[in-house]
């Protein structure tokens, strides 16, 4: 049940990198905050009996800012990962992701294994950098968003980029359709989880609430509204 009315709540204060559609992105013409994560977070919040508070910042400041208390959750289509688990902790995963690889049009590129040598854009401090640093010979642009290192590709700046499929995914159905094409499949999956700083019981309370999500079918219902079937 709600606890209390949005106006007297307790405020959560949720950081995220706001160039991520799906995920979070401006609503249009707006500086308000809108996707999947942001709809997620908001419907958490409210189970949980807070007002949510929107911090954007980028993605790299994430994890620093969650560790000074300057917020006290970060969703960010963030990937759960060891490296991760040993400053944060993280909610049970709440969507299954993996990376995808995006090229030009009149690109003969068709596997990872095509890219040794070449130059690939992708977003600072992300597990699409860390696959692409593993690319042998390759020069790796690394940008503060995802857009940044598509255009790039758009440009003639990079042979490809390295990045959430989802997002890719979306973005070829936006200014991606007309100059690019994806690579493959997606490769191997990586659980997003919402973040939270190292022994802060919001992880247990946020698994709560996205278990009564789950039950109640409000998860189920955001996740076609943003995904489809
Ligand atoms: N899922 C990727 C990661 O966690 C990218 C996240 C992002 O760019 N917002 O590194």
């Amino acid at each position: 049940e709600e606890k209390k009315a949005a106006d007297s709540a307790k405020v959560l204060r949720v950081g995220t990198e706001p160039v991520f559609a799906p995920f979070e992105f401006p609503k249009e013409g707006s500086k308000d905050l809108t996707g999947f994560d942001i709809e997620l977070i908001e419907a958490l919040g409210k189970k949980m009996g807070y007002k949510v508070e929107m911090v954007s910042m980028g993605f790299d400041a994430l994890i620093p800012a969650l560790n000074s208390n300057n917020i006290d959750v970060a969703i960010a289509g963030m990937t759960i990962t060891d490296e991760r688990k040993k400053v944060v902790d993280f909610t049970e995963s709440y969507y299954t992701s993996g990376l995808m690889i995006m090229v030009r049009k009149d690109s003969n590129v068709k596997s990872i294994d095509d890219l040794k040598g070449k130059t690939i854009a992708c977003q600072i401090g992300t597990t699409g950098e860390n696959k692409s640093r593993t690319v042998e010979g390759a020069k790796v642009k690394a940008f503060n968003t995802q857009d940044e290192a598509s255009l790039e590709l758009k440009n003639g700046g990079a042979d490809a980029v390295i990045g959430d499929a989802p997002v890719i995914e979306y973005y070829m159905t936006k200014a991606g359709k007309d100059f690019a094409k994806t690579v493959g499949e997606r490769m191997e999956a990586e659980p997003y989880g919402i973040a939270v700083k190292k022994g802060s019981k919001l992880a247990g309370d946020l698994n709560k609430a996205l278990a009564e999500l789950k039950k109640s079918g409000e998860y189920d219902k955001l996740y076609t509204k943003w995904f489809g079937e």
